[in-house]
């Protein structure tokens, strides 16, 4: 059974993210995500956590839902990251590009590609 984040307990401080032997725990949309298919259950996490966020699930059953969920997370967050891009590209000028700009363009595919490989490997 993968370790599972209990969203309405977690306070976003991502010491489980940093803490994850296997990189398990991804941030998506401010909260961490558990990939069910790279924990190996050593349970660092759920003793970190000073906020009782994470524990195990209980079933075979939950554990398919979670995988699931976790596709459908990864879909949503890159939807939105390519809305954004989108966006940026439309409110792109001719000239004198600001390199704030050009950041959140590099920051947004970075994330998009971040989010493809994740995708690629479920
Ligand atoms: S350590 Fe706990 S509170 Fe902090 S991000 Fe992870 S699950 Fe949330
Ligand atoms: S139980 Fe271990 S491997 Fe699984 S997410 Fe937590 S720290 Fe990572």
């Amino acid at each position: 059974m993968p370790a599972f984040i209990l969203e309405k307990m977690c306070r976003g401080c991502k010491h489980c993210v940093n803490a994850c032997p296997v990189q398990a725990i991804t941030v998506l949309a401010h909260l961490p995500v558990v990939d069910p298919t790279k924990c190996t259950e050593c349970e660092t996490c759920i003793e970190l956590c000073m906020h009782g966020a994470i524990t195990f699930k209980a079933s075979e059953e939950n554990k398919a839902m979670d995988e699931h969920q976790y596709d459908q997370e990864l879909r949503l967050q890159l939807d939105v990251v390519m809305a954004k891009l989108v966006d940026l590209k439309a409110r792109w000028p001719a000239h004198s590009v600001q390199a704030f700009m050009v950041c959140e363009r590099e920051d947004l595919e970075e994330e998009r590609d971040r989010l493809l490989h994740l995708l690629k490997s479920t």
